[in-house]
């Protein structure tokens, strides 16, 4: 059997993984990704002259990359240096309220006693069990497992495992659970945050996203030089594997024969020839027909109502002053339910944003550090409308000056310089990420329902597979490298069987077939 083939649409942490995950198995993987560079949203923007980290910042589940790289015959300490964060995240309400959340529970709930009272450190211990049992749950039925609706997941969860799915309360919101664990609003605003990690409202979300805490407490790391180190990493392991990377190179579309993929066309016209697809691209530019009108029909489209989140970021090398910045800081905006009503229901940016900020130079975060200029992610949530509609100017100010007013109410001041900030907007993110309006983790995660409806990665057209954030299990890094993984073994296991199908159907002297395929993957 010759060699087989597979093009991989996209070179975010997904197509990354399953590229990697495929090369292992011998198999000749070609990565076409449209920008010069590799990582998709994890992106490294030069800023004045220094590179900043302008996507994810937040790294945890290490164990997904110690599995890949160990499976890829490498470590992931070979490659990157990660280092345990002791502050999780420091919290501000204003000059006067703030609370860190530590590595140590123990520690995060004497934390909460001091802020807000015995009974809410008492609340914050149960809530941190229920997030591990939610965890702990999920982990081996869905996020490890290819898609699978509420029926299935209760059979792999098994008759001991229902008593447990039961107590997820999957009908329950995030923001209703944390109202049984949490008298302090602000402790509420807090740990709702967590439904904005998969681009949602915590007034629509499942209780299940409280698990989002139970994974930063099992550890959050720093990546010394940057998260895009990872990415970087991904695409060198894989070239020494034989991968081949074409950048600065756009799909402009997925070719089928009879019904089933043969590879791709280039923007450029050029053709590869390939026995299975891997999109890595959001799922939506596959459904709006961006990347060719006969494989449109592999995934259904969804609403533009339920896009995910999208945010409006300042890239930026600055001198601070005052507030002392750990590595992973928020600062809350007054009126959280008017913040999501403004962005879900008005499609606007919201009137008192809450404000994300990673101090990049700031390492271990325990107290302050006086640094002349320190780099800055500084991120605000945003409608994903970014394809009808750019901000004004005049916008992007207004945006900026209440962004940066609340940060110096809390006691920060940053010393803005137009000429070492990079503005990123939804309509930017539009761009960079096709048919998504600037959404940055697919569909968002409204309703019970929401996790069972992305898609899989087996598509209804047979060797065509999706990998990615906006695919089954879902976005975060750690998340989309499992989807990538779960592309590579699919696809894997489809080969397999054609193979043996084409080798059946040669001795017998009959036509070829193909396994079937279907949507659950
Ligand atoms: C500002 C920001 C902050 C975030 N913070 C965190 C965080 O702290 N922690 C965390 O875990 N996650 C975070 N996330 C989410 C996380 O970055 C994403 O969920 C994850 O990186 C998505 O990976 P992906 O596999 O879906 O690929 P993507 O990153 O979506 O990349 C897809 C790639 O496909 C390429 N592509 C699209 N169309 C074509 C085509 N036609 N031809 C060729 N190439 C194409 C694109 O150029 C892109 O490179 C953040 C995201 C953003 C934007």
């Amino acid at each position: 059997m010759p060699t087989q083939r597979v093009v991989i649409v996209g070179a975010g942490i997904g197509g990354l993984v399953a590229a990697l995950d495929l090369a292992v198995q011998g198999i000749d993987v070609v990565v076409v990704e449209k920008a010069e560079r590799p990582g998709g949203k994890m992106r490294e923007l030069s800023v004045g002259g220094t590179p900043i980290d302008a996507g994810p910042t937040v790294f945890t589940m290490r164990w997904v990359f110690d599995e890949i790289l160990g499976n890829a015959g490498t470590s992931l300490a070979e490659h990157v240096t990660l280092r345990p964060l002791e502050v999780l995240a420091r919290h501000a309400w204003d000059a006067d309220a703030r609370l860190d959340l530590f590595a140590d529970i123990a520690r995060s709930a004497d934390a909460i006693g001091d802020f807000a009272g015995p009974a809410d450190a008492r609340g914050f211990l149960a809530f941190s069990a229920r997030a591990r049992d939610i965890y702990s749950t999920l982990e081996q039925p869905f996020l490890r497992a290819p898609r699978g609706g509420p029926l299935t997941l209760a059979r792999r969860a098994g008759l001991s495992g229902l008593p447990a799915l039961w107590r997820i309360a999957p009908f329950a919101t995030l923001m209703g659970a944390l109202g049984e664990h949490f008298n302090d609003p602000r402790l509420r605003q807090l740990f709702g945050r967590y439904a904005t990690y998969c681009g949602s409202s915590p007034f629509q979300s499942p209780a299940t996203l409280m698990l989002v805490a139970h994974v930063e407490q099992e550890g959050v790391w720093a990546i010394e030089g940057g998260m895009y180190r990872l990415a970087e990493a991904l695409v060198r392991i894989a070239s020494t594997l034989g991968a081949t990377f074409r950048f600065g190179n756009a799909v402009a579309e997925v070719l089928t024969d009879r019904g089933r993929t043969s590879g791709v066309r280039l923007a450029n016209g050029e053709r590869i020839r390939a026995d299975a697809v891997v999109v890595n691209a959001d799922v939506a530019a596959v459904a709006h027909g961006l990347l060719g009108a006969e494989i449109a029909r592999a995934v259904p489209k969804a609403p533009i109502a339920s896009r995910s989140l999208s945010a409006v970021t300042w890239a930026m090398s600055a001198p601070t002053d005052g507030f002392p910045l750990a590595r992973h800081n928020v600062f809350f905006g007054g009126d959280y339910r008017a913040e999501f009503d403004a962005i879900f229901r008005h499609g606007r940016l919201p009137a008192a944003p809450t404000v994300y900020v990673c101090a990049q130079d700031r390492d271990v975060g325990v107290g302050p550090r006086r640094l002349t200029s320190e780099r800055l992610l500084c991120l605000v949530n945003a409608p994903a409308n970014g394809d009808t509609r750019d901000l004004s100017p005049a916008e992007i100010e207004q945006c900026t000056e209440r962004t940066f007013s609340l940060l110096t109410r809390c006691g920060l001041t940053v010393q803005r310089l137009p000429e070492n900030t990079v503005v990123t907007t939804p309509a930017v993110f539009a761009r960079l990420f096709p048919a998504t309006g600037g959404a940055l983790y697919g569909r968002a995660s409204h309703g019970w329902r929401a996790s069972f409806q992305r898609p899989g990665v087996r598509t209804r057209i047979p060797g065509l597979y999706l990998a990615g954030g906006s695919t089954h299990p879902g976005p975060g890094v750690p998340m989309a490298a499992l989807s990538g993984r779960t592309a590579a073994a699919s696809l894997l296991a489809d080969l397999a069987s054609t193979r043996r199908s084409r080798t059946v159907a040669m001795r017998g002297g009959t036509s070829m077939r193909f396994p079937k395929t279907d949507n659950t993957g």
